[in-house]
């Protein structure tokens, strides 16, 4: 057993979503000592300058046209940086705990005894759907929140409970579910989930090429395709996505027409 007590070797970091205001400050603290960072196609490049320039950065993830670096690779890479004295940060979109492997690779550390720290970040469910305002739960609407994959492992079906993902108290956020979307709205449409039901997805949420899609189950893939999302897109399927706005909607009137808005929200118009 590695000894919780002994200084970590290898930090398992969420970088969040995108944007760098959105690290948490421990992530930021770790990534200033790093002697290594291995990183994916997620983490951007404002959040990897937060690192010394001194810092060796390893791309692992997927280019276009080529093909990730197998998991089993990564994990190994991450057993032969490891040693005493070193810090090792092993940088992930998001939160490392959701849809990101880092359990597979924390297992593997555990199997060699080295000492790991997991620093958790801000998953794109919260960090997305702040930004355009949809509340993943909300009284009378939604009474829970549920966060599946859309895509299972190379070219399987996907191997979903349907009935229980038909909801419509509970809010769905889908993660990688780009390609699968017409079988992901037949599947919930035949277990029940109404086509009415509102759906948003939001792609590059939080950097400066974030979009918007406001939609509704029935005509999800049809109005993410027309708009051009491209990965990676968040999709949410439940009443909450109602709330969808984007900061153009809230701020495209005038100035005059702003103050006019503001005042009579505030009752004094
Ligand atoms: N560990 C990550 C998820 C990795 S899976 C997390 O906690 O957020 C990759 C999927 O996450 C993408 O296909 C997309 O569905 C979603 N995603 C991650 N970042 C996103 C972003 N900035 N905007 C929209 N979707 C995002």
């Amino acid at each position: 057993m590695s000894g919780i007590l002994e200084a970590p070797q290898v930090y398992l970091v969420g970088a969040g979503p995108g944007d760098p205001d959105l690290l948490t400050v421990k992530a930021q603290r770790i990534l200033q000592k790093a002697d290594f960072i291995v990183y994916d196609r997620l983490v951007g490049e404002d959040i990897l300058d937060l690192a010394p320039a001194e810092a060796s950065r390893i791309f692992v993830g997927k280019m276009s046209g080529s093909h990730a670096m197998p998991q089993d690779r990564i994990n190994s890479l991450l057993v032969g940086l490891a040693r005493p004295g070193r810090i090792v940060v092993r940088l992930k979109g998001g939160d490392p705990f959701i849809f990101g492997r880092g359990s597979e690779e924390a297992e593997t550390l555990r199997g060699h005894d080295i000492p790991y720290e997991v620093v958790p970040g801000i998953t794109a469910a919260s960090g997305c759907l702040a930004e355009i305002g949809v509340p993943l739960t909300h009284r009378g609407m939604a009474t829970g929140v549920r966060l599946v994959t859309g895509h299972c492992r190379e070219d399987e079906p996907l191997n979903l409970n349907w009935r229980s993902l038909a909801d419509p108290d509970t809010t769905l956020v889908l993660y990688m579910a780009l390609a699968n979307l017409p079988e992901i709205r037949a599947r919930l449409i035949a277990a029940g989930l109404p086509a009415d039901t509102p759906a948003v997805a939001v792609s590059g949420g939080t950097t400066r090429h974030q979009r918007m899609c406001r939609s509704t189950l029935g005509s999800l893939p049809e109005d993410i395709a027309s708009a051009g999302l491209k990965a990676p897109t968040l999709v949410v399927i439940g009443r909450v996505a109602s709330f969808a706005r984007s900061r153009r909607d809230t701020f495209s009137a005038g100035a005059g027409d702003l103050a006019a808005l503001v005042l009579r929200e505030i009752g004094h118009a």
